[in-house]
């Protein structure tokens, strides 16, 4: 059974009021809440544990150390990752791109070679590629949007080539909530020896996922996104790849040995791993992840599938508002506009109701472009939404129409 009640009560932020009334979070794409666990396990390790990972030898230093690769170990086993070395903590999605980004142009990519990305990416895993393209001389190849802005994958047959490096697509769009054919994308790219990166940071939250049975070669996500504190976020790798690129960032703790005129790297995971990660961070991850399998993935699925679609049909009956989102594959994020009234002026209004929704471009310019808008408004879900809320924001909407237009 899904306790809506005892999860919302999880949350300490959920409990205070605006206008005296409960405060309606609905920018969960932009980042979720966090539940007293994940508050305690910050707040615990500072208090107990705090301090530097994998350098004294002394109590305090294994203990956070033990905690910190535990964590490494959880995100392992709820990706289904094959080893724990292949859990690569960065700082979040964004540093997790840039990070392979960078290591890849320097190790693979040579003048002529191409990428490949989606016209739906959200700008961190456009703007890597594109500015690593223009370091190295390759080409960003893109792979448009067809109809119901959904990726049509037979279109990847005429892009990929014998000079394509990597693809890197979203799994879940942060705008339109498409879920993509990601697997199909996989077995396609592999049949040419293409290796593929997913972005996951709007999925692994929201539905279950397991690397190996995606056969993806990496996979990133940040834990902001999943009930875990800010600047902390994974990139998963393939051993095999992981091995073969060199690190992009360099300094301590990701060496085994340093002269004056060389240095030799540790090994994975910690090669990827310069300087003094997020510790408190992975230990909330950790917390994070273990507060969702408590609830389980399953049905944290089924419940907000039944949030989104109620959500998906009070916007379709409603006079007035354009929807952009596929309605056979809504995904979780959906996104709008009232005729055309500014976003802006709808999120303001929507903002004095107790409502938060976003309003704008999304990181996502190149797909606003392709839905000829200057914006929308997007309302996105987590595990602690209601049918109660969906019921007021609708009540939002209308009131937001009935005064713009
Ligand atoms: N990719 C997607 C699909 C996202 O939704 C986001 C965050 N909106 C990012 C990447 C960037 O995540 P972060 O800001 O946590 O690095």
């Amino acid at each position: 059974m899904y306790n809506i009640q005892q999860i919302r009560s999880d949350f300490p932020i959920l409990q205070s009021q605006k206008n005296g009334k409960p405060y309606v979070y609905l920018d969960n794409a932009a980042t979720t809440h966090k539940p007293q666990d994940v508050l305690n396990s910050i707040q615990t390790f500072y208090a107990s544990s705090n301090s530097n990972i994998h350098r004294g030898i002394h109590a305090l230093g294994e203990q956070a150390s033990e905690q910190y690769e535990a964590s490494r170990e959880t995100v392992r086993s709820f990706i289904h990752a094959e080893s724990a070395s292949e859990v690569i903590f960065s700082y979040g999605t964004t540093a997790a791109i840039n990070l392979l980004a960078n290591s890849i142009g320097n190790c693979w990519m040579r003048a002529g070679d191409e990428i490949i990305v989606s016209e739906m990416e959200h700008h961190s895993n456009f703007l890597p590629w594109q500015n690593m393209c223009k370091m190295t001389g390759a080409q960003l190849k893109i792979l448009p949007l067809g109809d119901n802005c959904e990726l049509n994958i037979k279109n990847l047959d005429a892009l990929i080539s014998e000079k394509t490096k990597l693809i890197a697509v979203t799994y879940a769009s942060n705008v339109l909530g498409v879920i993509n054919p990601i697997e199909k994308i996989i077995r396609k790219a592999h049949e040419s020896g293409v290796p593929v990166l997913i972005d996951a940071a709007q999925a692994v939250q929201h539905i279950p996922v397991d690397v190996q049975r995606l056969d993806c070669d990496f996979l990133v996500f940040s834990g902001h996104k999943m009930y875990a504190e800010t600047g902390i976020g994974v990139l998963y790798g393939k051993e095999k790849y992981l091995e073969e690129l060199s690190p992009a960032f360099q300094g301590g703790g990701m060496v085994s040995s340093v002269s004056l005129d060389s240095t030799k790297y540790a090994e994975l995971p910690f090669k990827f791993e310069a300087g003094t990660p997020n510790i408190a961070g992975a230990i909330s991850l950790k917390t994070a992840i273990e507060y969702i399998e408590n609830i389980g993935v399953d049905k944290i699925q089924d419940y907000e599938s039944a949030i989104v679609a109620r959500a998906f049909d009070g916007l379709s009956n409603l006079e007035g508002v354009e929807l952009y989102n596929n309605p056979n594959n809504p995904g979780g994020p959906i996104s709008f506009n009232i005729d055309n009234a500014s976003a802006f002026d709808v999120a303001s209004i929507l903002d004095k109701m107790g409502i938060a929704v976003r309003s704008g471009t999304h990181c996502a310019e190149p797909l606003m472009k392709h839905l000829g808008v200057s914006g929308t408004i997007r309302a996105s879900f987590a595990i602690y939404n209601t049918e109660e809320e969906i019921e007021y924001f609708m009540t939002g909407i209308e009131r937001a129409r009935d005064i713009l237009l």
